[in-house]
């Protein structure tokens, strides 16, 4: 059998069997609604309030600044409308390279009657914070910039562009789920107000995550009902969920640095290897301010699910950069953003590294993909001659 290897951690990760074992009791005897009042209830309230600790300890923040909701998605829609509606009316600067959950709750919003202004990159994927000092107006409401992108991991100058917005007494909201428990997130250095973070990609269950809302910044709930969240998030709360979330952050507060000096070195390990084996291959984001296990890379004149499908055969799983939508292949935005040339963008392969990977995974991957790739490029009709 072959050999499998998980390189797609910026999509999902496997949960941790910590985590696993943490909310195993929220499933049986501690199944109660933490809203009652009796026992039952008290001790999934327990359970809820623990997870809360240990995700406000990990932010260094109020135990009330955080919020948990079902997804990063939800985190990201909470923070825009919830920022914007509570204004009215307004302006809002993003950029062109954010995830959907920001760019089309932006798009909605463009509906109702906000202006926004969408910033472009530069080649390496970073916002210039000299435009987002440009673009603000005088009834700009909201900055929201990721922290790093989850396809290519350029990390944005958040440091430089949180300060902008507090001087300009605006709310900056940063979408930190691919940063949140795998490099430092300073929320008073950087000017943080608003921060979406999710389990998911961090060891811990699907469906719960977190936004962090600092005290005093207006945001109006987005979803009507109980009380839960103080009256910001209605919703029985997933209690199991969010207590293997919990678990979740309170190991990566402890693995999260020597992790991403290990990862880093088998990332560039792996793309050296590549460059190394592969003509007509270049690398996609920053060079050296990206997220420690993310490599995005191009093969010129080789379509990317044709590589995708071809690593799975061999039991390695990475991600495409390009889309199929309605049968027509597309680039990927966020490539085409940055610059990319067409002829490049198409062949764009993502592998995301993660706790479970080893330097034999990475001598397999170079193993298998560079002959790969090889036939590939023989067989494609559009290889240049
Ligand atoms: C995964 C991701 C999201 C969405 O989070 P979910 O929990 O999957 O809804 C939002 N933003 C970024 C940058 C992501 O990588």
């Amino acid at each position: 059998m072959n050999r499998r290897v998980y390189l797609d951690h910026n999509a999902s990760t496997q949960v941790h069997p910590e985590v696993v074992a943490a909310m195993l009791p929220y499933f049986g005897e501690r199944f109660g609604n933490p809203s009652s009042v009796h026992a039952f209830g008290q001790e999934a309230r327990e359970g809820l309030e623990i997870a809360r600790e240990q995700i406000s300890h990990f932010l260094g923040v109020g135990k009330d600044e955080v919020i948990f909701t079902s997804g990063g998605t939800e985190s990201d829609n909470l923070a825009v409308k919830g920022v914007a509606w509570a204004r009215g009316t307004g302006h809002i600067i993003t950029s062109e390279i954010e995830h959907h959950a920001v760019l089309r709750t932006c798009q909605f919003l463009e509906g109702q009657g906000f202006a926004v202004t969408y910033l472009p990159v530069d080649g390496e994927g970073l916002v210039d914070p000299d435009d987002v000092r440009r673009a603000i107006r005088p009834d700009t409401i909201l900055i929201t910039i990721m922290h790093a992108n989850s396809e290519v991991g350029t990390v944005q100058p958040v440091e430089a562009i949180g300060p902008i917005a507090r001087e300009r007494g605006i709310p900056f909201h940063v979408d930190g789920v691919q940063t949140f428990g795998k490099i430092p997130i300073d929320l008073d250095r950087f000017r943080i107000d608003l921060l979406s973070f999710s389990s998911h990609k961090i060891y811990g269950p699907k469906g719960v995550a977190g936004l962090y809302v600092r005290k005093g910044t207006k945001m109006v709930a987005v979803q009507h009902g109980g009380e839960h969240e103080r009256r910001r998030r209605a919703g029985t709360e997933n209690v199991p969920a969010i207590v293997g979330f919990g678990k979740a952050v309170e190991i990566r507060a402890r693995e999260m640095g020597a992790e991403a000096l290990r990862l880093t070195a088998l990332r560039n390990k792996l793309w050296a290897g590549i460059g190394a084996r592969v003509p007509e291959v270049r690398l996609n984001g920053h060079p050296t301010r990206r997220l420690p296990g993310t490599l995005n890379m191009c093969f010129r004149n080789v379509e990317s699910e044709s590589i995708v499908l071809g690593l799975d055969l061999k039991g390695v799983g990475v991600s495409a950069g390009s889309a199929c939508t309605s049968g027509n292949v597309e680039p990927s935005y966020v490539l085409v953003a940055m610059g990319v040339p067409l002829d490049w963008a198409m062949g764009s392969v993502r592998a995301t590294l993660g706790r479970e990977n080893t330097e034999e995974d990475i001598d397999y991957v170079l193993e298998v993909l560079p002959p790969l790739v090889e036939r590939i490029r023989s067989l494609s009709p559009t290889a240049v001659s």
